[in-house]
């Protein structure tokens, strides 16, 4: 998506550790306008799908897939990072590895918002190592429900997380993919720039 794109790399800040800030319009300050446009293309690129439910994990996924399921005019789930695992069944829960944290946190789901009758649209603003994107294909597993698709907003294709998803016959959707990022210099290169 070339709006997104060109947005990156006016905006986007790379870091050392194969880190991309974008705070000043995706994870911080949030450019409305560019989700909406988002929002758009995901719903462009999912036709013909049956979603009744958007999925996504606290914080950064969560204004993002709000916007989105403007365009799909269903709910959205997020999963919830807790210190303390409840026990009494009445939550799905997972363990994720965050890769900007570099900590393991756990991840829950209330049973009562998601079951075996839910056709899932999973958002979130990246893909790295696919751990994010993985709890929550675990949690949707447990709950018996569908997982129709994947919606990323930034994809940095130079880590496992987007082959290794794809491989496994998910429809991945990135509306920007990384494959290189410099910290020395700044320069990124998107995918289809090779
Ligand atoms: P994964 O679980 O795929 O390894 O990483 C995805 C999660 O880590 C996303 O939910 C996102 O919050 C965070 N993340 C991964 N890489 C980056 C990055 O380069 N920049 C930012 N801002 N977040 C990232």
């Amino acid at each position: 998506m070339e709006l997104l794109e060109r947005r990156i790399r006016e905006d986007g800040i790379v870091k050392k550790g194969n880190v991309l800030k974008v705070d000043n319009f995706l994870n911080h300050q949030m450019d409305i306008d560019l989700f909406n446009e988002m929002g758009k293309e995901f719903r462009r690129l999912f036709e013909g799908k049956t979603i009744n439910k958007i999925l996504t994990i606290e914080a950064s996924g969560i204004g993002i897939a709000c916007i989105v399921a403007q365009y799909f005019h269903v709910p959205v789930v997020f999963a919830k990072k807790t210190q303390s695992i409840n026990i009494d069944g009445e939550v799905y829960s997972t363990k994720i590895e965050s890769f900007t944290h570099k900590r393991v946190y756990d991840v829950i789901v209330s049973r009562k918002y998601l079951g075996p009758e839910d056709h899932i649209l999973i958002i979130d603003d990246f893909l790295a190592n696919g751990c994010a994107v993985s709890g929550l294909i675990d949690i949707i597993e447990h709950a018996g429900a569908t997982v129709e698709g994947i919606g990323i907003a930034i994809e940095k294709g130079q880590q496992i997380g987007g082959r290794m998803l794809r491989e496994k016959g998910y429809q991945v959707e990135s509306l920007a993919i990384i494959d290189s990022m410099d910290d020395e210099t700044g320069e990124i290169r998107f995918r289809h720039e090779k």
